[in-house]
């Protein structure tokens, strides 16, 4: 997936760029001695603001940007590439007071210490008490724990390549570390 926050901030040439990738799922680089095709398969997600200060369109707030503005930020982004986004949604700004409601709050502080507080916090212990290349592979896991919790809990399915590219990265990081501590035999 590939996000692009601010759209309309990108150059126009850099935007148009992706019209081929988008619709061929390949990316094609020419030049004079020759030419090389990469996959280029992803799916574009974007955000942008109506105008440059944000409040066009607001049902609270003034926009601050000179009239004509708001409509010149919005073609910076080219039709061609417009058409090929399938879906387009606007989002209302959301009122502060729905932010702080403790409700909200209570997953967000959830969501934050389960996916980021905690299992940074974890690692940093495990280097501390790990030596460095047992660190090194169970970092490397880590991808194939991922893959095994989301077949678990989301029953999300990878395809044979990804699965493969886990295997890989937990290969070479094995591998790796095994070379690193030539000296000590690796404990297995
Ligand atoms: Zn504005």
């Amino acid at each position: 997936m590939l996000f692009l926050d601010e759209l309309a901030e990108f150059d126009r040439p850099t935007l148009d760029a992706l019209r081929q990738p988008l619709e061929e799922g390949v990316l094609m680089i020419a030049r004079a001695h020759g030419h090389v095709r990469y996959p280029a398969r992803f799916q574009l997600v974007a955000a942008m603001n109506p105008c440059r200060c944000g409040y066009a369109n607001d049902p609270d707030m003034q926009c601050r940007c000179s009239t004509g503005d708001p409509d010149r930020y919005v073609r910076r982004v080219s039709g061609p590439l417009i058409d090929r986004l399938d879906i387009q949604i606007e989002m209302a700004r959301v009122p502060v007071a729905e932010l702080l409601d403790p409700a909200v709050l209570g997953v967000g502080l959830g969501v934050a210490m389960l996916s980021s507080a905690i299992p940074y916090s974890l690692e940093l212990e495990a280097l501390r008490r790990l030596p460095a290349r047992v660190f090194g592979v169970l970092m490397s896991l880590e991808p194939a724990m991922a893959t095994l919790a989301g077949f678990v809990v989301l029953g999300e399915v990878l395809g044979a390549r990804e699965i493969a590219a886990v295997g890989l990265v937990v290969v070479a990081s094995a591998g790796a570390a095994r070379s690193a501590g030539a000296a000590p035999p690796a404990r297995d």
